[in-house]
């Protein structure tokens, strides 16, 4: 039976089918057995597939904050386009 951190280590590779028969067996027990692990994969795997499916750009390429010169630059600049004729 592995330790949660064994299986911590192991679980990139559970995810991705790279394991070897005996480890994945280990791994699969490990998952029937804690909740904390079984819980994590499945949050992981949400995430893995949201990501897919939606084509989300990786979380560093989105910026924490717009700034708020660039919003307002922004807003300006559409009411130009759409108030001018
Ligand atoms: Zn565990």
């Amino acid at each position: 039976m592995l330790t949660c951190k064994q299986f911590d280590e192991f679980m990139m590779d559970y995810l991705e089918g790279n394991l070897p028969f005996w480890q994945k067996v280990s791994c699969g027990l490990h998952l029937r057995m804690c909740r904390k692990c079984a819980k994590f994969v499945d949050q992981y795997r949400r995430v893995v597939l949201l990501e897919k499916d939606a084509l989300l750009p990786s979380a560093d390429s989105i910026p924490e904050a717009v700034p708020e010169e660039l919003v307002n630059a922004a807003l300006a600049y559409r009411q130009q386009n759409l108030g001018g004729d």
